[in-house]
């Protein structure tokens, strides 16, 4: 298997171009393989959303890269195959446990405020109201500024073998010879078709001839491999304060519109001061237990590993696996819903807000939280947020509804021959991001702080997750690691806005509840309650929620909620690597040795 299959093919097919070439799929003679969307084995494995992110993984695995070498080589492909999702223009936060010294620890790579914005960013001068959301989506005003580059630099910098260009390779490689657009990626096409004619750089690289490609055709990037080329020559100052950077501050502040676009979106305010100042942070993990399991996660800015830990161990006050399936379901949803008005209330970037990790994460609040579940009944939503200073009241209250997003970015898994794991959900945000490529760069600029609420959302109480100068939106990313008598036993993680959260939960509770397979607790129908009147749930869950249905649960339907991907290690070495068999048309899974 492999991104190597294409080269001969492609050298005499494929002419020169500066934008997005694309070859027609009869010009193409080899095809990649098949995706895989489970393996197992020795030595290494990588789950990504796409066949050649996940060879470019194993492809470094095999040359003696570590994880987190493997982790940037994937992360890099996914800017060229994946690029609704993934890449350069964006961030994310990287979770690794060090086999070593058996240490978890995370980065925060979390796209951040300019210096020039501030509070009412997203208020529109003209109306002195927020602007429309899908005004500020598609706008340089909602572009973070990237920590992506600066994660990969980071990550390697602490458990790399290899160096930032020999980790680009793959990525470079296959964007100069191409890659044949799957169904999944020419739908992202296709749903961003009307912001993508807004930008002339935009339209060039995804629009090719003025109209979206045919599936199987194969999609080149050169302006990209040659972005990641000098990257490569030159070191990350090339991002953050260099030549590209400037190109970013532009296509901010200035977006390349078409002539005949239609929006005159609010323009950005980052300057190259912005990146010049850009820093990672060097975070610890959130941990808390669970039915003697060591449960590991993101800290603020996401609110990812607070969310899932609080529902987790509000979960343990409960018996599931003693429950039938509709009670064991009913106690999920109540406890996420618990969970998310406290993470509403509560959780922000933690150096501009005081977030009460500690006793949001304490089994006292928990239990404080838990006593509310009714077997009998769901709680009206949306409920009001506790008070984890002062756990006690077992007094439900109603809260007024606050908004949420339920986009989809990508989420990888890594581990290597030595035991390091990488666990790494990385954003542009939304699909397509703002949906403005920096021209001849070959990348989509994020439009990330959108994740902040544009007015405040928590009526009296202050809102924890308002814009400020420097301040990271908070974000639902639950990268996360689960330790079994202080061994890894899984890692796991998705896209998907706020329901990421709910997907992560939802499948570790039908890992570890509901004794379901890993492959199993994956594909099962997913359902998510994040403190609404309604559950949003894939079809085939609504199908089969009679009884939910009777304890007052209602549903809105979303075709898919996440694209999870995950690893589980037994004590013998071996993992087992599993993606998705059906969402964003299957992604894919490999190992290195399928036997020992
Ligand atoms: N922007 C989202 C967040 O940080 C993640 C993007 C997604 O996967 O939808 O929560």
């Amino acid at each position: 298997m492999g991104a190597r299959h294409r080269t001969a093919a492609l050298a005499t097919a494929v002419v020169a171009m500066t934008a997005a070439v694309v070859v027609p799929a009869e010009a193409t003679p080899h095809r990649p393989p098949a995706k895989t969307p489970i393996a197992s084995g020795y030595g290494g494995a990588v789950v990504s959303d796409t066949v050649e992110s996940t060879e470019a993984g194993l492809a470094v695995l095999r040359r003696g890269g570590s994880a987190a070498d493997a982790a940037v080589a994937v992360a890099a492909t996914l800017g060229v195959t994946d690029p609704f999702v993934a890449g350069l223009g964006g961030g994310g936060y990287f979770v690794h446990y060090d086999a070593r010294t058996r240490e978890v620890s995370t980065i925060d790579g979390r796209e951040t405020t300019p210096r020039a914005g501030d509070e009412k960013m997203f208020i529109d001068p003209a109306t002195g109201q927020p602007y429309p959301f899908a005004t500020a989506v598609t706008s340089g005003l909602s572009v973070g500024t990237p920590g992506m580059l600066a994660t990969w630099d980071r990550a390697l910098k602490r458990w790399g073998r290899l160096s930032l260009s020999d980790t680009l390779r793959p990525a470079i490689s296959v964007a100069d010879k191409g890659f044949p657009l799957t169904p999944a990626l020419r739908d992202q096409i296709v749903s961003n078709e009307a912001r993508l004619k807004q930008f002339t750089s935009s339209a060039e690289l995804f629009l090719p001839g003025g109209k979206v490609p045919d599936a199987g055709a194969v999609l080149r990037n050169p302006d990209l491999a040659d972005t990641y080329r000098e990257i490569s020559r030159k070191g990350t100052g090339s991002f953050y304060g260099g030549s590209i950077g400037r190109d970013v501050v532009d296509a901010v502040r200035n977006p390349p519109l078409a002539p005949d676009a239609t929006i005159d979106p609010p323009r950005g305010r980052m300057a190259l001061q912005d990146l010049k100042v850009y820093k990672t942070i060097d975070q610890d993990p959130t941990r808390s237990s669970y039915r003697g399991l060591d449960v590991y996660g993101m800290a603020p800015s996401s609110s990812g590993g607070i969310t899932v830990g609080e529902a987790l161990n509000i979960l343990e006050n409960f018996d599931l696996k003693g429950m039938d399936r509709t009670q064991a379901l009913h106690h999920y949803l109540e406890a996420s819903k618990l969970a998310f008005a406290d993470r509403g209330r509560h959780i922000g970037d933690a150096r501009f807000v005081e977030v009460p990790q500690k006793q949001l994460l304490s089994d006292e609040f928990a239990a404080s939280r838990a006593c509310l579940i009714d077997p009998a009944k769901a709680l009206p939503a949306p409920v009001a947020p506790g008070d984890p200073f002062h756990p006690g009241s077992c007094e439900p209250r109603t809260a007024a509804p606050a908004p949420d997003n339920e986009v989809h970015t990508n989420h990888f898994v890594v581990s290597d021959a030595w035991g390091n794991i990488v666990t790494y959900t990385n954003t542009i945000e939304q699909l397509g991001g703002s949906a403005i490529v920096v021209p001849d760069r070959g990348f989509l600029l994020n439009n990330e702080l959108t994740d902040f609420n544009f007015a405040p959302t928590q009526g009296e109480a202050p809102d924890p997750n308002l814009p400020a100068a420097g301040k990271r939106p908070r974000s639902s990313m639950s990268p996360t690691l689960v330790f079994k008598d202080g061994r890894p036993w899984l890692a796991v993680g998705s896209p998907g806005g706020s329901t990421i959260i709910t997907t992560v939960l939802q499948i570790l509770v039908n890992r570890i509840d509901l004794g379901m397979s890993l492959p199993d607790a994956l594909a099962a129908p997913r359902a998510s309650q994040r403190n609404t009147a309604a559950v949003t749930a894939e079809p085939a869950f609504i199908s089969g929620a009679g009884g939910l249905t009777a304890l007052g649960h209602t549903f809105t339907a979303q075709k898919e909620i996440g694209v999870a991907a995950a690893l589980e290690f037994d004590r013998w070495g071996k993992v087992l690597a599993v993606g998705e068999q059906a969402r964003r048309g299957g992604t894919s899974a490999g190992v290195i040795f399928p036997v020992r």
